[in-house]
């Protein structure tokens, strides 16, 4: 259902699936105008189009978010189909797993090209548009509970997450005079397609996860639209925070839960 409130332009990186296809689509659900972009237009156009049918404002736009000049041709094109930009999430992220000795500086360079260098193009660009226009906005970048600690065979992913929080924190400051509100979601294990992957990679099963978790259970996409929604809404004197939802993980402090 359309809310009272203006409709605000929000751009959700790597929205062709996953947590960011849910974030997008609860943008849209919201009477929000939506840019629903990724590394493949053929998957946005297809978001898009089913946004569409249900008669919401979206338009797909292709991007690669570690390609500075692709990330400025999204803002040039949000701004050209919907006239500003509101609000930013940067939710496109890769991770490529292996032991750090034999890491290769290629995959290294790959993960912190899209999860870390892409965030920060995609803020800059975004940033840049929200100061000229002179009211504000809000950025959400998805980080990682992965982001505070150290686990086997994740050394670039977890570094990019780590990275990405303090990214939040400086441009919160630096962009508090602009009231642009700059804040962070870390996520537990929500069920995607990239969890799926790591868990085929990893062979850890569900219950492992379970087990480690106090809540008993995977997060879920529409859970952390719903903490995006709150951390978006920009009237909540928040800035600068990375806020968690882990179900509990990185508070529990030793072994499983049956221990
Ligand atoms: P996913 O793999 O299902 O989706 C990732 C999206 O990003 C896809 O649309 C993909 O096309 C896009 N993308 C990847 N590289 C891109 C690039 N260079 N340019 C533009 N788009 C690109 O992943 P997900 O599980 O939905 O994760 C979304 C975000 O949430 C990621 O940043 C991830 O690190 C974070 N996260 C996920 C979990 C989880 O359990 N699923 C937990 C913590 C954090």
């Amino acid at each position: 259902m359309a809310s009272e409130r203006a409709a605000r332009t929000v751009v959700v990186t790597g929205s062709s699936r996953g947590i960011g296809k849910h974030i997008a689509t609860r943008f849209a659900e919201s009477g929000d105008n939506v840019v629903v972009c990724s590394r493949t237009i053929e998957d946005c156009e297809r978001v898009a189009a089913d946004l569409e049918a249900e008669g919401h404002s979206v338009h797909p736009v292709e991007v690669d978010v570690s390609d500075k000049e692709s990330v400025e041709n999204l803002v040039d094109e949000t701004v050209e189909e919907f006239g500003r930009l509101d609000v930013l999430v940067n939710n496109a992220g890769i991770n490529i797993r292996g032991p750090a000795e034999e890491m290769s500086a290629e995959d290294w360079q790959t993960v912190l090209d899209v999860n870390l260098t892409g965030v920060f193009y995609c803020a800059q660009a975004a940033g840049k548009q929200m100061i000229a226009q002179g009211d504000g906005g809000s950025i959400v970048n998805i980080s990682s509970m992965m982001g505070s600690m150290g686990q086997q065979d994740r050394t670039p992913y977890n570094t990019t997450k780590g990275g990405v929080n303090n990214l939040t924190r400086c441009l919160a400051v630096e962009w508090a005079e602009h009231d642009i509100h700059v804040n962070a979601l870390a996520p537990g294990y929500i069920m995607t397609e990239m969890v799926e992957q790591a868990q085929e990679d990893a062979g850890f099963d569900q219950q492992d996860v379970r087990d480690r978790t106090p809540l008993d259970r995977f997060g879920t996409v529409e859970e952390m639209a719903n903490c995006v929604q709150f951390l978006a809404s920009g009237d909540n004197f928040v800035t600068g925070e990375v806020l968690t939802a882990d179900g509990g993980w990185t508070a529990f402090g030793w072994g499983c839960k049956d221990d």
